[in-house]
């Protein structure tokens, strides 16, 4: 399938790490010019900060003339019991996990609107489908990823531009390692149980997904064979939802 991303000027949030860095290298490798925002890049980046995010946003029309995808994929985690789960770490998950994708959006969508083409994808979660003990706040803020697409994708129904979510379930990257001591903690368990018992248990295949499985699945959202896809949020995850 021809994708059509050649020059399409394109930013990956947490595209530094993980399914962000797969993502971006993927999008190079189809032609795209890929700007990474993140905290861990030069030029920093936080998507938490609206003014940080225009600012980006300016930088990237100077330099590029415009933004044809916008790929919210910044995201951390943090695994307790409500009961004694930190209350800055709920503020920073919301503002990390959601509110970012509301700045970017409402950053990038006044130049898409006016040449009427554009795509939106947010890495979402399994967690904006369903909920796991112990991850309210991500929980919490990937529903709400999930909302946000879904309302944003009807404000933009007939400018060509579409809004999606892409939702994995496990993927080994630096966020699924490091939230197995929290989860050993939590749970009382093994690294081995975490592993087996927490993770794959709830993934029907056994196996983690790749990040470049959704990258791929980001990339065909991108393309002209999707234009019809908006508004969904999207599983990639062993048939976990399937449950
Ligand atoms: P990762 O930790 O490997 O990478 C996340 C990146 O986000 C890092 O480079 C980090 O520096 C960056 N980041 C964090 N805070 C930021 C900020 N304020 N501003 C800019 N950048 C910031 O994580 P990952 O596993 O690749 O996760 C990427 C996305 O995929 C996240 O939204 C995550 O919730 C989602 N996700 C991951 C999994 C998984 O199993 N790994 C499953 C479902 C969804």
């Amino acid at each position: 399938m021809h994708l059509n991303l050649n020059d399409k000027v394109v930013i990956v949030t947490g595209g530094a790490a993980g399914i962000g860095r797969a993502t971006a290298e993927r999008f190079v490798a189809e032609g795209a010019r890929v700007v990474v925002w993140d905290v861990g890049s030069e030029p920093r980046v936080d998507v938490t900060s609206q003014d940080s995010v225009e600012k980006a946003v300016e930088a990237v029309i100077a330099e590029h003339g415009r933004i044809d995808v916008l790929v919210n994929n910044a995201g951390v985690q943090h695994v307790a019991p409500v009961e004694s789960f930190p209350p800055e770490k709920w503020d920073q998950i919301i503002a990390i996990d959601l509110s970012s994708a509301f700045h970017a959006m409402r950053a990038v969508v006044p130049g898409m609107k006016h040449r009427k083409w554009g795509r939106i994808i947010s890495t979402a979660s399994t967690h904006s489908l369903v909920a796991s003990p112990f991850k309210s706040a991500y929980v919490a803020a990937k529903h709400g990823i999930a909302g946000l697409t879904k309302a944003v994708a009807l404000e933009l129904a007939t400018n060509r531009i579409t809004v999606n979510c892409v939702s994995p379930g496990y993927v080994w990257t630096p966020l699924v390692e490091k939230q197995i001591p929290e989860t050993m903690e939590a749970r009382h368990l093994t690294r081995e149980e975490v592993i087996e018992d927490v993770l794959l248990e709830a993934q029907p295949t056994k196996r983690f997904v790749t990040v470049d499985q959704v990258a791929a699945l980001t990339l065909y959202l991108c393309s002209d064979a999707a234009e019809s896809i908006t508004g969904a949020d999207i599983p990639i995850d062993g048939g976990w939802t399937a449950h």
